[in-house]
């Protein structure tokens, strides 16, 4: 996974000053690392009996869909709010500075789904941990959580109540 880590791309100051963004787009356009993103991503998972997986809005979303093909499970998406066009649950969550919310379909899982939640950085752990919020609130299981990258020394893993928290590559 050396090589994913030399292609995550560090842009300092975005989307604001004192943010270094982790930019994985080069991942993404390189063919062999990502199939290879995407098979690490799912192999972890495999033998779990994953019904769906849960992409955050909206670099999840990539890395979400073929984790959730390579898996044979079903995608739902979680999005912001006013995007999704059916009955939503909403949840909030705190920013550095205010709140934000994010909104999933009603009925995208329920009892007895057995859930996977996918983003491309785990940071703080505020957004994934509201999705894992959302995805018990509707009486699925959620089974953990799967990340390109962790922002290990923000200490996000702390914020999402479980041990099953993977990442392919670690800052
Ligand atoms: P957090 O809620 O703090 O864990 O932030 C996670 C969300 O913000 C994810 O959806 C990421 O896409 C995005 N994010 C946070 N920090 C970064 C970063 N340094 N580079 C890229 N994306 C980030």
């Amino acid at each position: 996974m050396d090589e994913v880590r030399a292609r995550i791309r560090d842009v300092p100051d975005f989307p604001r000053k004192g943010i270094v963004f982790k930019d994985i787009t080069p991942v993404l356009a390189d063919p062999k690392l990502f199939h290879r993103v995407v098979e690490t991503l799912a192999a972890r998972w495999r033998g779990e009996k994953v019904a769906k997986v849960v992409g955050i809005e909206s670099r999840g979303f990539l890395l979400a869909a073929p984790v959730a093909y390579a898996l044979g499970a079903g995608l739902c998406i979680v999005r912001k709010p006013g995007k999704l066009p059916w009955q939503t649950v909403r949840e909030a969550y705190q920013l550095e500075y205010g709140e934000d919310a994010l909104e999933l379909h009603v009925d995208a899982v329920g009892p007895g789904d057995r859930v996977l939640v996918v983003d491309d950085v785990l940071a703080t752990g505020g957004t994934a941990s509201a999705v894992g919020n959302l995805v018990a609130r509707q009486g699925a299981e959620l089974l953990g959580y799967s990340f390109l990258i962790e922002l290990g020394f923000l200490g996000g893993a702390r914020r999402l109540g479980t041990s099953h928290i993977h990442a392919i590559v670690r800052y």
